[in-house]
């Protein structure tokens, strides 16, 4: 007979830790696929300031490492597999995670989003040697450099500020005349001396030698003037795309991308749900990707229950 689980989870971003969190501790026993990106976009933060609850805020990675041990302390088991696959068949779910398959009787999709790169062929060759989509992880390795961050959001400012501890300089390209990061981080950033914006500007090339970048090139979008700025580093800081390439076709996704969710995070699928940044094109902070793995959760217990559904 077939071994059918009552519940798996894909992701371990703080959606899923927190979605694992609730169902582990209803008894229902999850199974956490934690993926490549193991942790989430929180593991490549610094001090998360708007969690409640830490009025001193919290490192990232430590908030997920908490979650992850509360989460296994009421029993949720982690598996460091990548979900490959997800098939839908008589209401049941059949995950392929690498080289194993699972089957469930309900699923919380948690994948998150990834990275978005400018799309350009010279950024692709310079990954981890000038480009990079993470000052918290790189800035220690441009001390006394020259950096170029791209992108106008929270990700772009603190990114400038991470990497501001260590570079000479920082200039932020943005696309427009203004930020669209919340007025703390943008006050943060216009404060700082080592860093200056160039506005309503787009990064057209890469440039750099065979073993590094040494400059970009950009164009000023209302001018359409074009100009060289000598550099070390470039960071990435645009946005993410989310995670739902196993789901096309098999879930409702929006145009973006993301997985369509009732405002309960249900999908169009019976047993289907879903938590986090994979699906919100509009928040995605720490503490909804939380509350919607919490709402999965609670939902996916009452779908197993067989419970009527709820109105509202
Ligand atoms: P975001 O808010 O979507 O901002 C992306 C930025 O990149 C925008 O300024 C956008 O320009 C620009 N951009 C997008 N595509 C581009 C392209 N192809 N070329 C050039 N520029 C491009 O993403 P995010 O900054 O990663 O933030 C995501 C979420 O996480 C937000 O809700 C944010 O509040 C949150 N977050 C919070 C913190 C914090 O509170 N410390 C830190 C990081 C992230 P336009 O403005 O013109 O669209």
């Amino acid at each position: 007979m077939e071994d059918v689980k009552d519940l798996v989870i894909i992701g371990s971003g703080i959606a899923g830790l927190t979605a694992a969190v609730y169902s582990a501790r209803a008894g229902l026993k999850p199974i956490v696929l934690t993926g490549s990106d193991d942790g989430g976009q929180l593991l490549l933060t610094t001090a998360v300031e708007n969690f409640p609850g830490f009025p001193d805020g919290i490192q990232g990675p430590q908030l997920i490492q908490r979650t992850k041990d509360q989460a296994k302390k009421f029993g949720a088991v982690f598996l460091g597999k990548n979900a490959t696959d997800c098939r839908i068949r008589d209401s049941l779910f059949e995950i392929k995670a690498d080289e194993e398959k699972i089957i469930s009787k309900a699923v919380i999709i948690a994948t998150g989003a990834s990275v978005k790169w400018l799309g350009i062929q010279s950024e692709q060759g310079y990954i981890g040697r000038g480009v990079s989509s993470c000052a918290t992880c790189d800035a220690y390795f441009f001390k006394d450099k020259k950096t170029v961050v791209v992108g106008g959001g929270d990700s772009a400012c603190e990114d400038a500020l991470v990497l501001a501890k260590f570079a000479a300089k920082v200039t932020i390209i943005h696309r427009r005349d203004a930020f669209r990061a919340s007025k703390i981080m943008q006050d943060r950033v216009l404060e700082n001396k080592k860093i200056n914006v160039i506005w309503d500007s787009v990064v057209e090339e890469i440039l750099g030698n065979e073993s590094k970048v040494t400059g970009i090139q950009i164009k000023n979008v209302k001018t359409n003037k074009t100009s060289e700025l000598a550099c070390d580093g470039v960071f990435m800081a645009i946005g993410h795309n989310p995670n739902t390439e196993i789901f096309k076709g098999k879930i409702n996704l929006n145009e973006e991308g993301f997985i369509v969710t009732d405002k309960r995070g249900r999908t169009n699928i019976p047993g289907a749900f879903a938590a986090g940044d994979v699906q919100d094109p509009i928040y995605k902070q720490a503490v909804t990707a939380a509350g919607s793995g919490c709402q999965a959760a609670l939902e996916a217990g009452r779908y197993l229950a067989g419970l009527p559904e709820k109105r509202g």
